[in-house]
């Protein structure tokens, strides 16, 4: 499958192309060339979508539950059958290896089986008096949604956001990322001709700012949903405070890795190798800050390293392809000035730490012995680079996972089971990986607190995250 170049808005039922809109110029970040060019919303346009949503959202709220769930159904049974032309179209514009996109497109079909289902168990309650009265609490739609999500997982993360609010009965408003169009306009086909109806799933792209200012400030929205930095996060807290709306945020990470004296190292070596290069470690629970146990210091940072210097990095499209090239411009000079002040303070540079000569790419990189005042273990680097430290007592492990104002993700590496329940419960994140890394999937909450965030997107929390309670009490 080739590249489309005929990207839209779909507003209201029908597909907007240029027709004289500004545009913004998608890149295929392996090889820096232009792929095609994006119109973008204008505030004529944002109106239409929230007269639509309104009207959406009449519509599906009052649509059985076991519709709603049939629909969406067949909206994943369209994602799997168009699966691996939209893995493609991810692949080409996001820059991930192929078999991640297809991972992660057929992570979307779960999402709206895994709502559809759910959905149906949202029951109220019934508080029975001494009187013979009843009260019942009721779960409704929050209302329509504005839901803005990044380039990181494009598909996946604009899937979490209108699956489960689709399934509550709200209508959405989904602004993905304007670097990654084709993929997410490609599962938006899947929705619609699963039988969603134009007004209740909409999708436009556009001046982030913009967009979200102008969505945010109408009545209209109930709910914000945002995926992407703290300070985006902070700021759309803010336009979401005027209007008092619900809001869910999903920040950013800076995971700590405990490797504990009793693990089983080669696992603990393999598992963390892998992962930390997964999508570039553009992800928000890519584990990044490994605190090593003294004892097995040096041998689990030679095997990490040694397992660095195979990864092979290159085209997504290309068979053996490992990691791709980063997402955007922005990343490799971000991460380039991260590395070149941990280097400059002391850290050992062990593998990496180059930019590519083409697209966005940068090297599978390790550092050693970072010393605490570099700005890297502080700022997320969002990347492909792993943070080697050692420490000595849980205690002290403790301390540092932490000590920054993150809280997302945490991971710990112990084959001592109580050790594992201590660490457990005193990490001070959102979630917790012991002896794995595999922490996100549908039927289990997923978010952080502090700083990351907080309100889950998964499991019957990130359902509960698209309803109001009202209670009804009658005499
Ligand atoms: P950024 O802070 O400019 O943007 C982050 C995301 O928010 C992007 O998807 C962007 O389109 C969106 N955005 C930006 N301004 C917005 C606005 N005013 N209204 C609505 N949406 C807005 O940063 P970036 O350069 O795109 O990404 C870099 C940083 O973002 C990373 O270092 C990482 O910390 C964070 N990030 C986090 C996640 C995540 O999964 N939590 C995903 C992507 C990026």
């Amino acid at each position: 499958m080739s590249y489309t170049t005929d990207l839209g808005l779909y507003i209201d039922g029908s597909w907007r192309k240029g027709e004289g809109r500004d545009c913004h110029t998608v890149i295929n970040p392996a090889t820096g060339e232009t792929l095609a060019e994006l119109p973008l919303a204008t505030a004529a346009d944002l109106d239409e979508a929230l007269a639509a949503t309104a009207q959406g959202f009449a519509h599906w709220r009052g649509v059985d539950v076991n519709a709603r769930a049939a629909i969406l159904h067949k909206v994943a049974d369209l994602i799997r059958e168009r699966a691996e032309g939209i893995a493609v179209l991810l692949t080409t514009e996001q820059g991930k290896p192929l078999a991640e996109a297809r991972t992660e497109v057929l992570s979307c079909a779960a999402q709206f089986d895994y709502f559809a289902e759910e959905a149906k168990r949202s029951y109220g309650r019934v508080l029975v008096r001494p009187t013979g009265q009843r009260a019942i609490v009721l779960k409704q739609p929050v209302g329509p949604v504005a839901a803005f999500s990044p380039w990181n997982f494009p598909v996946n993360l604009m899937c979490k956001k209108m699956a489960a609010a689709l399934a509550a009965g709200c209508s959405i408003i989904a602004k993905p990322p304007e670097e990654t169009p084709a993929s997410t306009s490609g599962i938006m086909q899947c929705v619609i001709d699963g039988g969603v109806p134009g007004n209740v799933a909409q999708l436009i792209y556009g001046v982030p700012d913009m967009v979200s200012r102008h969505l945010i400030a109408s009545p209209i929205i109930r709910k914000v949903s945002f995926t992407g930095s703290v300070p985006v996060g902070k700021h759309l807290l803010k336009l979401a405070a005027d209007g008092v709306k619900r809001t869910t945020m999903e920040l950013g990470g800076h995971a700590p890795v405990l490797i504990f004296d009793d693990c089983d190292l080669e696992k603990a070596i393999t598992l963390s190798a892998t992962t930390k290069f997964r999508n570039a470690g553009q992800v928000c629970i890519s584990p990044t800050r490994f605190y090593v146990q003294e004892g097995v210091y040096d041998r689990f940072v030679a095997g990490f390293t040694a397992h660095t210097k195979n990864v092979q990095v290159g085209n997504g499209l290309d068979a053996g392809t490992a990691m791709g090239p980063l997402a955007n411009a922005r990343r490799p000079s971000a991460i380039a000035a991260l590395v070149e002040d941990a280097t400059s303070k002391g850290a050992k540079l062990l593998a990496g730490g180059t930019r590519g000569e083409q697209g966005y790419f940068f090297q599978p990189t390790v550092l050693a012995d970072v010393p605490m005042s570099a700005d890297v273990m502080d700022n997320e680097p969002f990347g492909p680079v792993a943070l080697m430290r050692p420490f000595k007592t849980l205690d002290e492990a403790i301390e540092q996972a932490n000590r920054l104002p993150f809280g997302l993700a945490a991971y710990a590496f112990t084959e001592n089971a109580r050790q594992a329940n201590l660490v457990a419960d005193a990490l001070d994140t959102g979630m917790v990986g012991l002896n794995s890394f595999v922490i996100s999937m549908p039927d289990a909450p997923f978010g952080g607190v502090k700083e990351s965030g907080f309100g889950s997107e998964g499991g019957p929390e990130g359902l509960d995250s698209y309803y109001v309670t009202k209670a009804v009490h009658q005499y």
